[in-house]
């Protein structure tokens, strides 16, 4: 069968490799592109195995024993550790990573499938990965995510336009920025009023999703006396990230971390797309087969705000 593998840093090559080895065996119908992709192609990632690795974590297809449509989530947690005892499976200390969507076919644990519901598209089901991701990001906020509440998302990624989408439906007054055009009437569409830049001071709820150390520090200034702030995008290992100490001690700001998701939240997730709640159609964009993959993931993030699916049934033209 056909995969992408990486051979290293900016080295993916599209290769006749052998089939995968594992509990259940998918036949990848869509897998979906994201940021963490593009980390994996230029610079290596810590969940990668070693060289040459398999990657793509955003993956639908179907079972080959059962014929069943299932979404292959990308991690199984241990439930054994501290911190899945404590509840805390999105961190748990010996994930199982399960990685290589970007494949005829993936192998995988039973405990990482998850049921797509009857109806979805496999592209809009397989952003039930991120926007799981998105949900619990959501979760984080707590009681700070009420209906009326002043929300603001910073960054207009497909990240930033699902958080913003989840916000409207749980009522807050959410504000998108970005300094992208095309990504505000994106975010317009979805609920939210757009902005090139986020005032400072006047949220209640503040929700970064750009992940660098300069939006950690727009996000906290955007944050209102008593605020609550989520940090979602993961600033690069060795960031030196310098926070306004006034607004954390004086205006008692309560900055969270939110990061990956539970097997109970991308459930949510597939309901959420089934239901049209959240427009898959408004966050996916063109389709391509694998040997395109490379090139597609390199393009520059510019325009709107769209994942690449990657279908590769596809043959090259
Ligand atoms: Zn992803
Ligand atoms: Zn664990």
């Amino acid at each position: 069968m056909r995969a992408a593998l990486l051979h290293g840093p900016g080295d993916l090559r599209i290769e006749e490799v052998g089939e995968p080895a594992g509990e259940i065996t998918v036949t990848v119908e869509a897998a979906t592109s994201c940021a963490t992709d593009v980390k994996c192609l230029l610079y290596g990632h810590r969940i990668l195995g070693p060289y040459p690795a398999r990657f793509g974590h955003e993956t639908v297809g179907r079972r080959e024993d059962t014929g069943a449509r299932v979404l292959v989530g990308d991690s199984v947690a241990c439930g054994r550790c501290a911190r899945c005892a404590a509840g805390h499976t999105q961190l748990c200390e010996r994930m199982t990573w399960v990685l290589g969507g970007f494949a005829e076919r993936i192998a995988a644990p039973a405990g990482a499938l998850h049921a797509v519901p009857d109806g979805l598209d496999a592209a809009g089901a397989a952003i039930a990965e991120p926007l799981a991701a998105a949900v619990h990001a959501v979760a984080r906020a707590g009681s700070s995510a009420r209906a009326g509440a002043r929300a603001a998302v910073l960054g207009g990624g497909t990240m930033g336009l699902m958080l913003a989408r989840l916000l409207h439906l749980q009522g807050c007054d959410v504000t998108l920025a970005d300094r992208h055009e095309e990504r505000r009437a994106q975010a317009t569409a979805l609920g939210a009023h757009p902005v090139e830049v986020l005032a400072p001071g006047g949220f209640e709820l503040v929700m970064e999703a750009v992940g660098r150390p300069q939006a950690w520090r727009a996000a906290i200034e955007a944050a209102a006396p008593g605020a609550t702030v989520v940090l979602v995008g993961g600033c690069p290992a060795g960031s030196d990230v310098t926070l306004p100490s006034g607004p954390l001690h004086y205006a008692e700001l309560d900055v969270r971390g939110a990061f990956h998701h539970t097997p109970a939240e991308v459930d949510h997730a597939l309901t959420l797309l089934a239901d049209g709640d959240v427009d898959w159609r408004a966050i996916v964009g063109a389709t391509i087969g694998l040997d395109e993959l490379g090139e597609a993931l390199l393009r520059p993030n510019t325009g709107e705000a769209r994942k690449l699916v990657v279908d590769p049934r596809r043959q090259a033209h």
